[in-house]
């Protein structure tokens, strides 16, 4: 998040939003800080029997409306300050969509692309024990985020079950069905992104049925999403990965195009496509584009290029506040990320209540009340948006800091 320092930015978003809404100043001085921050710093032996010292965090930005909840993030770049940001968009994110949760976040900085299974197993049961202080399932509740998959997940409930002495399927959501995790779960995030292109599309007048989409990213979030969009009828124009992207205005052919990326590493070379650059690929003419790798994408330099009328944030914060005006001067519908991949922590709050319960849905009634809740909180945006005259964005930060601020109220925490 490079043009400000990354929780600062959301920090400037929620500030605006309260003096706005004219929200008490015990509010927002809440919302202004996260309310826990642990620093985890810990031994993890490597397969060539040297030792290193690796970094981690989980931070809680506020449990106000129910326990803190947030992805665990592996990548080398990442920091306190950057996990500070993606707890915030917790907050709001949980807050918008109504679900009974806060916001948290976790992330150790190492490379899991370079790193064998067992390595990982290593760090991340080390990693877990060190933040077993903090999670918990009434208390902190992880998921998956870049750099982690239901197996990390996995491997955090059963230390956290070494850890109590019982089995805690409820501790992380996002685990492998055999476990306790919900069916519908791996491609939550995807699927919300999807019902909210098809939200966004049909306010615009436009069929998803013939669509062009670009999708920036070929991880767990863009490819689920172009996968369900392209089932919708659309035409997947582009896709890319950290080394650049492959375009064809015809449409592309996902599945050779994954089987391609598994034998060399990228989508760059694909046949019967054009390659192209990450930066060429969102100004691309589209319908639809969803950015859903990682976040500062779209920045004062690239956003009045965006020739796509409506941008579905599959990514945590891919715009910078510059470029939202830019966009919205320009009149592209941007559904922004606290409401467009909550798809995501909706379902992993399904499966921490079938977890709690013991009892299981079946994937038609997950997908249903996936829809259901995803339907509610866009129009519930976009009603706000249309009343206050503001865009989408302002509109989810209002509506999120208005649940927040009536729940401290409730709560009798102001004086
Ligand atoms: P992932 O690790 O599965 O995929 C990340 C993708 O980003 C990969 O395709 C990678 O090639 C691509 N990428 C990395 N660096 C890039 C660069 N410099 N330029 C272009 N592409 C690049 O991660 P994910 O879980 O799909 O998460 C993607 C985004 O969605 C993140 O912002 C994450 O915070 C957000 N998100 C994820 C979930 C979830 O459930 N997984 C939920 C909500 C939000």
């Amino acid at each position: 998040m490079s043009e400000t320092n990354a929780f600062q930015m959301v920090v400037s978003r929620i500030d605006a939003v309260c003096d706005r809404l004219n929200v008490k100043d015990a509010c927002r001085l809440r919302l202004e800080r996260c309310e826990r921050e642990l620093i985890v710093n810990f031994p993890v032996k490597m397969d060539d029997g040297t030792v290193k010292v690796f970094t981690g965090f989980r931070v809680q930005h506020n449990d106000t409306r129910g326990p803190a909840k947030g992805g665990t993030r592996y990548h080398p770049d990442v920091t306190l300050d950057e996990t500070r940001a993606l707890a915030a968009l917790m907050t709001l994110k949980t807050a918008v969509v109504n679900i009974p949760y806060g916001g948290a976040k976790g992330a150790v900085t190492c490379n899991p692309k370079v790193m064998s299974q067992n390595e990982l197993e290593r760090l991340t049961r080390r990693y877990t024990s060190e933040i077993s202080i903090l999670i918990g399932p009434e208390r902190d509740i992880p998921a998956p985020d870049i750099g982690t998959n239901p197996q990390v997940m996995a491997w955090i409930m059963d230390t956290y079950s070494m850890i109590k002495g019982y089995t805690i399927p409820a501790v992380v959501t996002g685990k492998p069905i055999t476990i306790g995790g919900s069916k519908g779960r791996f491609e939550a995030t995807g699927r919300g992104c999807m019902l909210s292109a098809g939200l966004a599309a049909n306010h615009l007048g436009i069929s998803l049925n013939g669509a062009t989409v670009a999708v920036q990213g070929i991880g767990n979030v863009a490819y689920c999403a172009a996968r369900l969009l392209a089932g919708e009828g659309c035409r997947i124009i582009a896709i890319s990965d950290s080394k650049g992207g492959t375009y064809n205005p015809k449409g592309l052919d996902l599945e050779s195009l994954v089987n391609y990326k598994k034998e060399t590493g990228s989508v760059v070379g694909f046949k019967d496509a054009e390659n192209i650059t990450n930066t060429e690929l969102l100004a691309l003419p589209c319908d639809i584009l969803v950015p859903a790798a990682i976040e500062d994408q779209i920045v004062k330099a690239n956003a009045a290029d965006i020739k796509a009328r409506t941008i579905v944030e599959g990514a945590n914060a891919p715009t910078t506040p510059e470029a939202d005006e830019i966009l919205s001067d320009n009149g592209v519908l941007v559904v922004p990320d606290i409401l467009a991949n909550a798809g995501g922590v909706v379902v992993s709050y399904f499966e921490w209540v079938q977890d709690l319960q013991a009892f299981f849905w079946s994937e038609d009634e997950v997908n249903r009340q996936l829809e259901t809740v995803m339907h509610n909180a866009f129009h519930e945006v976009l009603e706000m948006s249309q009343r206050q005259k503001v865009n989408m964005r302002n509109a989810a930060y209002m509506l999120a800091i208005k649940r927040i601020a009536d729940a401290m109220e409730a709560r009798g925490i102001f004086p």
